[in-house]
């Protein structure tokens, strides 16, 4: 299915050229890497993807909708920071608050919210508080946040940093369960760490996508 189809797209803020004329065709599937340094424009791809900023020239659509349009509510969504966690509320409270912002109720709320706490394995730690949480444990719980209401695209911008290698594999493990039923777009400025994951890395530089390499096979134990 097609994921994403940038053409001639850029993104200008002021003088600064933070996207220059990408581009680009994806497919839904195994995991996608986003890779380049600091200021390469990663996180501003991701936000034209999201819909949160527009393109300043150029064409954009993901699975041929418009950017943040509603039809794509649901299907698009992404972890861009540790989830806003209310420190007085358990995981599954909060989870299922959530759930009913993106149209659940009652009692499928609370299905919803065990259904993704299980799917990153938080299902002992559904009555914690976030303050019990360890810094993996939050992330993992921000990671269920974003796949509330199975949507088919997570954007997930730096998943692993600040974390200690076992638990930055333990969500690269998550990441290749998940997938290819959930395609995910992962940025990092650290290839090595997805190169065993991803099935395609696309290299951003200065804010120009200088390659896009299919990897042959994504190896699913990275
Ligand atoms: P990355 O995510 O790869 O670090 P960004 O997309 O955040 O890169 O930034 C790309 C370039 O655009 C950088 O030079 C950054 O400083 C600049 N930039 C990003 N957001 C803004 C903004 N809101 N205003 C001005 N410049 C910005
Ligand atoms: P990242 O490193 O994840 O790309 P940053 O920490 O660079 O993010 O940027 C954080 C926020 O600051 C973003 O909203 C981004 O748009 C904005 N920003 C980044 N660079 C600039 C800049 N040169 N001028 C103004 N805003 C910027």
């Amino acid at each position: 299915m097609n994921l994403l189809r940038c053409s001639g797209l850029s993104k200008r803020y002021g003088n600064k050229l933070a996207l220059d004329n990408v581009d680009l065709t994806l497919e839904t599937g195994s995991p996608i890497a986003l890779v380049g340094p600091n200021g390469a424009g990663k996180t501003t791809l991701m936000s034209l993807l999201l819909g949160f900023i527009k393109p300043s020239s150029g064409k954009i659509s993901v699975f041929g909708e418009q950017p943040g349009s509603s039809t794509l509510l649901g299907k698009v969504a992404a972890l861009t920071q540790d989830a806003v966690l209310d420190p007085d509320f358990s995981l599954l409270t909060q989870l299922a608050l959530y759930a009913r912002l993106h149209g659940f109720s009652g009692k499928s709320a609370d299905a919803e919210a065990l259904r993704v706490l299980a799917l990153v394995g938080l299902s002992d730690a559904i009555n914690s508080l976030p303050k019990a949480l360890s810094h993996g444990m939050g992330k993992r719980a921000a990671i269920a946040q974003a796949l509330i209401g199975n949507p088919k695209l997570v954007l997930l911008d730096e998943p692993t940093a600040g974390l200690d290698p076992v638990n930055a594999r333990n969500i690269r493990e998550l990441v290749a369960d998940l997938s290819p039923d959930i395609t995910f777009l992962i940025s990092s400025h650290n290839l090595e760490e997805l190169e065993k994951l991803c099935g395609k890395v696309l290299y951003l530089d200065h804010g120009k996508l200088s390659q896009a390499v299919d990897l042959s096979a994504p190896d699913q134990q990275a």
